[in-house]
């Protein structure tokens, strides 16, 4: 087995060399981290300077390891088109010190980068403990690798990655594994207003957390139950229900009368003017 590690806490973070100690024992592991933590950068990459990748040497051995400087997103795709010599059975990104549910999905570089994995066609998991105690993270870890035996035998859709968040729980405490949708994880004053010494304000981005728990069945309500949450999750963010009712407006009509195209229907010759329902 060949895994790609990554992280979006950076190169140095625990959680990615305890992973990557754990991996170890049943794969061959390459690491492309960002070169400091990049966390909530979300998937942007970096386009207008160039990108370096610095080997790093690990334990006096200059391990598969690259420090790049960059985000998440940035290492995955430098890191399947030019650092590794084959591609990846799995990408996994984490451990990250912190859940990543809900709507966070969207701002999460660990998620991030291991959506990445997936839009290259690469299994891929993004791992997160909803704590900063470093001491669960081996038991993250033992999970994660078994999870990575589980994923490469029986095999999952291409193109999808699992998110999988654990609780700020001891193991023997942890009351199961649920397989969740991502719940709605909402902020209360998420901006605090301040001011320099000089009397200008400025901004913090740092809200409470208003969970829903009442999303029966989401990644949230698991992990407040005390289990693991496996989310399976994809990049396509089409809203299926909404492109059925849309097809009924007929906004091909604004075009005029020679391009009312519109699902797949012949187009209409009529006089525009018919009353869109
Ligand atoms: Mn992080």
């Amino acid at each position: 087995m060949r895994v790609l590690l990554s992280n979006d806490d950076g190169i140095l973070a625990e959680g990615l060399h305890v992973l990557r100690r754990k991996l170890a024992e049943i794969a061959e592991v390459y690491v492309v981290a960002p070169d400091r933590e990049r966390s909530a950068c979300g998937h942007s990459i970096t386009v207008h300077r160039p990108l370096r990748a610095q080997q790093v040497t690990l334990d006096g051995v200059a391990g598969p390891l690259w420090a790049v400087n960059g985000t998440p997103a940035d290492c995955v795709k430098l890191a399947l088109e030019a650092l590794l010599p084959e591609p990846p059975d799995l990408v996994i990104s984490g451990i990250n010190l912190g859940a990543n549910l809900g709507t966070d999905v969207l701002y999460s570089g660990t998620v991030s980068a291991a959506m990445e994995g997936a839009i290259g066609g690469v299994p891929s998991l993004a791992v997160s403990l909803d704590s900063t105690d470093t001491t669960l993270l081996p038991f993250a870890a033992a999970f994660t690798a078994f999870l990575c035996e589980q994923v490469l035998s029986r095999g999952v859709r291409p193109y999808t990655l699992l998110n999988v968040n654990l609780p700020n729980l001891p193991p023997t405490q942890i009351k199961g594994v649920a397989i969740t949708s991502l719940g709605w994880r909402r902020y209360e004053k998420a901006v605090h207003r301040r001011e320099d010494p000089r009397g200008r304000p400025y901004y913090w981005i740092a809200g409470e957390i208003r969970d829903d728990y009442g999303l029966d069945g989401s990644d949230v309500a698991a992990l407040a139950a005390g289990k693991i949450s496996l989310t399976p999750m994809h990049f396509d963010l089409t809203d299926y229900r909404l492109v059925e009712q849309l097809k009924t407006w007929d906004l091909g009509v604004w075009l005029g009368p020679h391009r009312r195209v519109s699902n797949g229907r012949p187009p209409v010759e009529d006089s525009p003017g018919e009353p869109l329902a």
